[in-house]
């Protein structure tokens, strides 16, 4: 097994402690860099929401697992994000029978639409102090082509009995607190939370459990050791029967072809020092997360303290905080709530989220035993979790094959050494399309 150097990324990445999150967060215990030679039936590699609840998922029902990541749990994008517990994935249920078949199909949208309720259930299983809120998901219709996706979201999901709801333009201004949406949807399965301690719940309870969880421990490189997997660190090694790799936007170099298979692309947040009053109770008074449909969607909710947060994407692919990056996101914002003062601001930070090209999270099993579940396409608070359920089923070769989405040989996103300017070219076209076709 080849060991080379660490990823750039480990040392270039923003870190979590400079966002609202990493503030405000629950605390967690320091925990050890791995030093030596550990076993385990099965080795987890990324402590981000889906190589957490895949160790807990495997502890639970007694396997022996150590889990690394590079940093600390949460550190990735599960710390960063929205915290928006999103039903569903992208693409829409009639879209995933036509793909995958009738029965099939049902049974991946089944389980896509169940997925906040695992967020819910492990949340009140371990007492996961994490702000959670069921006040649903609303997602908002800039113009024609928005509203044909809220439609169409409220007409699939709604025939197979999910509690969603049109919105019109009066709706929105009374929920959402702005004129500048056309229409769009609530969708009660979906719920908002504190990711970063969310995050850390998890590790949490995967202690609780019996996972090792080693921090500061990147994953050198995988290779086979005989019968065993062995997964190579600084400092150390684990052997194990099976591994797990959830490194989603932060996959390195360690696996061949596997970081080329998603990709990452950059968001950028920022938070508001706490609303006043006035704006507190207009913004969002039931307090769900909300997104638009756009192909650069914008998102935005409040935390606990009535800060408020926005996101969107941002035109870099180097995870520097420089507020002339955020421009985009916060011209966004001003159109959107012109009243809120964006020359103070609270927080600003960045993450990466993991795209496909066909919409969809991809699970491979890249040789006997090793496998990945990669590729959120920015809706990982819920499907991550469930994903990490569904990883767990596989390694322990309990998963039905027909029940989940197909497990997959790697892609290959076609983008080659010219990856980044491959990334901003797709962007600016995404720009263009939400102005020409909103
Ligand atoms: C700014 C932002 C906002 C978002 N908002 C939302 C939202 O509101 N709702 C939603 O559903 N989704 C949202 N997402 C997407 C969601 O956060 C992700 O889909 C989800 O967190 C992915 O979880 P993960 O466990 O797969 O990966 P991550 O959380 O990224 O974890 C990967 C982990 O792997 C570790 N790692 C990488 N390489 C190695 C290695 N070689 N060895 C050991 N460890 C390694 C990293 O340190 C990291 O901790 C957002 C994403 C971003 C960036």
């Amino acid at each position: 097994m080849n060991n080379p150097a660490p990823d750039a990324w480990y040392k270039s990445s923003c870190d979590i402690l400079s966002s609202l999150w990493g503030a405000t967060a629950t605390e967690m215990s320091e925990l050890p860099s791995l030093a030596g030679e550990v076993t385990a039936d099965v080795a987890v590699i990324g402590g981000g929401f889906c190589g957490l609840s895949a160790a807990l998922h495997l502890a639970e029902q007694g396997v022996n697992v150590v889990l690394a990541d590079a940093h600390e749990p949460g550190w990735g994008a599960s710390g960063r994000n929205g915290g928006q517990v999103i039903p569903g994935l992208k693409i829409m249920p009639d879209d995933m029978v036509q793909r995958y078949g009738a029965e099939r199909g049902e049974s991946i949208a089944a389980t896509a639409g169940a997925a906040p309720a695992l967020v819910y259930d492990l949340i009140a299983r371990y007492g996961i102090d994490c702000d959670l809120r069921r006040t649903g998901w609303i997602q908002l219709a800039k113009g024609p082509s928005g509203q044909r996706t809220t439609d169409a979201h409220v007409d699939q999901w709604g025939r197979r009995g999910a509690p969603v709801r049109p919105l019109n333009r009066d709706d929105v201004v009374e929920k959402v607190g702005t004129a500048a949406y056309v229409a769009g949807l609530i969708d009660d399965r979906g719920g908002n939370l504190h990711p970063l301690s969310y995050a850390r719940g998890l590790a949490r309870a995967c202690l609780g459990h019996g996972v090792r969880i080693f921090a500061n421990t990147p994953a050198l490189g995988v290779g086979r050791a005989g019968t065993d997997w062995l997964v190579g660190t600084q400092d150390g090694s684990i052997r194990a029967d099976k591994v797990i790799v959830c490194t989603n936007g932060y996959t390195g170099a360690m696996l061949p072809g596997l970081a080329q298979s998603v990709v990452p692309v950059l968001t950028g947040v920022v938070a508001t020092p706490p609303l006043g009053d006035n704006l507190r109770s207009r913004i969002l008074p039931g307090r769900q997360a909300a997104a638009d449909t756009r192909r650069l969607l914008s998102w935005f909710g409040f935390d606990r303290d009535h800060r408020l947060l926005f996101g969107s994407r941002i035109n870099v692919q180097r995870e520097i905080i420089d507020a002339r990056n955020f421009g985009f996101g916060l011209r966004r914002l001003n159109a959107v709530f012109p009243e809120v003062d964006t020359s103070r601001l609270a927080y600003m930070w960045t993450g990466r989220v993991a795209l496909t090209l066909d919409h969809v999270p991809h699970i491979h099993e890249l040789a006997e035993g090793l496998f990945s579940g990669l590729g959120f396409n920015g809706r990982g608070v819920a499907m991550a979790t469930m994903f990490g359920k569904v990883l767990a089923g596989h390694a322990m070769g309990k998963a039905k094959a027909d029940a989940f989405l197909p497990v997959t040989p790697m892609p290959r996103v076609p983008l080659g050494r010219l990856r980044d300017q491959g990334i901003a070219v797709a962007l600016t076209w995404k720009r263009v399309m939400d102005s020409l076709r909103p």
